[in-house]
């Protein structure tokens, strides 16, 4: 998009932040808000089934209150734009995995629900990443089957939900790569790529969410 044409939609659309609705300046968290972020990032090691390594997470806010309206909003109401505010703390936050990273990729969505919400929200997550950090995204994984959508099963049935439903295509060979998707709940969508991508060759893998639901009451 050019920038004429951003500021032109910006006069149109006057930019809000996504939690309190204030208008800012440009499409990102207000201030207020800003502040009230956790001071630091939440860290996990998830563990991965057929590997010794672990999955090192990184999130930047709990999946609770005024965050996780924004994120409803962000994931199905089409509030693409709230994506702008998400992906500059994501990357800032990103830093704290401590790693240089060769390539971005993102949990993927089935081409049916692709076309029903009319966009991955973690690609375009992935997209704005990369673009910020500079680093290439490449779309490594694919969902070989639909399955049950995660959130709506009990944590004990969703590591079974994920089997044999992702697979990546092509190489990925001894990259260090930053998987990206919206929220970390128990983390079985994450492993389950993971493992694919090691076996795809990758060197190293590492995640990256905007929320995380360990630290939300309401989910546990
Ligand atoms: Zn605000």
């Amino acid at each position: 998009m050019s920038i004429w044409f951003e500021k032109f939609l910006n006069l149109l659309f006057p930019p809000k932040c996504p939690l309190c609705r204030k208008r800012v300046r440009e499409h990102e968290f207000c201030e207020a808000c800003r502040r009230n972020f956790p001071q630091k990032s939440i860290q996990r090691s998830l563990p991965i089934v057929k590997k010794e390594k672990k999955l090192r997470t990184v999130c930047v806010v709990p999946y609770e209150g005024a965050y996780r309206k924004a994120v409803q909003r962000f994931k199905f109401s089409n509030k693409k734009v709230y994506g702008y505010a998400m992906t500059k703390v994501m990357a800032e936050a990103s830093a704290d995995l401590k790693m240089k990273f060769d390539a971005i990729c993102f949990v993927p969505i089935s081409k049916k629900r692709k076309r029903q919400r009319g966009y991955n929200q973690s690609e375009l997550l992935a997209a704005l990443i990369g673009k910020s950090l500079t680093v290439p995204v490449l779309p490594l994984l694919i969902k070989v089957r639909e399955n049950e959508i995660q959130h709506e099963l009990p944590a004990e049935k969703r590591v079974e939900n994920v089997k044999n439903v992702f697979a990546a295509k092509g190489t990925a060979k001894g990259l260090k790569l930053l998987l990206i998707d919206d929220i970390l709940t128990t983390g079985a969508t994450l492993s389950a790529c993971t493992e694919e991508l090691f076996r795809a060759g990758a060197d190293e893998v590492c995640g990256l969410c905007f929320a995380d639901t360990s630290r939300s009451k309401a989910m546990r």
